[in-house]
């Protein structure tokens, strides 16, 4: 594969710093690596395989000669700075919702939809929820989706720092209530219509994501006192028949999913076995009684590994991979 100039923007951060320890483990094909944040980290400096690199100034940086540049940020930053890196030439893999809804944009979970992956612009990441229903939905889909009900137990590191912060420290920093032996249904700004961001998130970008405008799909979001590693359990009703054997077999075999589901031996997937972890778990795999073709998941992800850096690196290398 042909090395490359890279950008990490945010690599401070918690997604930024595990998109640099994800691109190490894969052997990301690197020429040279850009690493930047605001002036307040500007001048400290970073490991990328044994070599130290200084952090630049975001508001200082060029993009010129970049081809990849990952963007960790949050929205805003993506907003002022994603357009000038892909006029510059690069591509640019935006971890922020800043542009996921866009219509020209896309939004990409490689093991579903990669063709979508454009050459040069921008792409979006999804949210780190939606991203791990992603493959199991995919791998049902040839049953035909019908509605698809979610309820999240998500970590507080899906805040970044701020919220690792306030559990860790016992602090009431961040999050209005106090997270620690406790549970928010909350997670995002509340909008008009009750639903919460994340909650709109969710229901979009799963219907952009898997090219099914019209699906119904409602959620609730939850935020919970775990560090690492978000939960969904995905209610799922589809229009055909199924075996249920058959269904098991597929979301096996999808790529991406590691299916562990044995209830007898008590085997279901939890946050501190995915952890660190860069594949999506699905496990208590049952038919919903109350409808005639539906299916409940329990689904499990590191929301900072393949929830963002991990989707956001596999982007690059699939589109690094086309233009061999
Ligand atoms: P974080 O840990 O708080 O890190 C934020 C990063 O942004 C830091 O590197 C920070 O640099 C940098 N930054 C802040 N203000 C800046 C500015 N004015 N100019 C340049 N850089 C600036 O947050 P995070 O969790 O990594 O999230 C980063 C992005 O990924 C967000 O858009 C978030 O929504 C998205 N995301 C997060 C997750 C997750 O699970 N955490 C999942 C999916 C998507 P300094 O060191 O200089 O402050």
């Amino acid at each position: 594969m042909k090395k490359v100039n890279v950008a990490v923007v945010g690599a401070t951060g918690l997604v930024g710093s595990t998109i640099l320890k994800v691109m190490a483990e894969r052997d990301f094909p690197v020429a040279e690596l850009t690493l930047l944040a605001s002036e307040r980290s500007a001048g400290h400096q970073l490991a990328y395989r044994g070599d130290m690199l200084t952090v630049g100034n975001l508001a200082e940086a060029s993009f010129d000669g970049i081809d990849i540049a990952f963007f960790a940020a949050g929205s805003g930053i993506s907003r002022d700075h994603a357009p000038r890196a892909a006029q510059a030439g690069a591509l640019v893999i935006d971890n922020s919702s800043m542009f996921r809804m866009a219509p020209d944009i896309p939004l990409v979970v490689p093991e579903v939809n990669g063709d979508d992956i454009p050459e040069k612009g921008i792409v979006a990441n999804p949210n780190c929820s939606t991203i791990q229903c992603m493959a199991p939905l995919h791998a049902l889909k040839p049953y035909g989706l019908k509605r698809v009900v979610y309820s999240t137990y998500q970590a507080v590191s899906g805040s970044g720092m701020k919220g690792l912060r306030d559990l860790d420290e016992h602090k009431q920093e961040f999050y209005p209530y106090p997270i620690q032996a406790n549970v928010l249904p909350h997670i995002d700004s509340f909008r008009e219509d009750g639903y919460t961001g994340e909650e709109h998130k969710m229901i979009n970008e799963t219907r952009k994501i898997l090219h099914l405008p019209e699906l119904p799909v409602t959620a609730t979001t939850v935020r919970v006192p775990v560090r690492f590693g978000h939960c969904v359990s995905a209610n799922v009703e589809l229009e055909n028949a199924f075996d249920l054997k058959e269904l098991v077999d597929r979301l096996a075999t999808h790529e991406g999913i590691v299916l562990m589901d044995d209830p007898a031996h008590n085997v279901y997937p939890m946050p501190t076995m995915a952890e660190g972890r860069d594949e999506v778990f699905v496990g208590r795999v049952r038919r919903d009684m109350s409808v005639n073709n539906g299916v409940n998941l329990w689904i499990v992800a590191d929301n900072v590994r393949k929830g963002a850096a991990t989707n956001a690196v596999q982007i690059a290398l699939k589109a690094l991979e086309r233009m061999k």
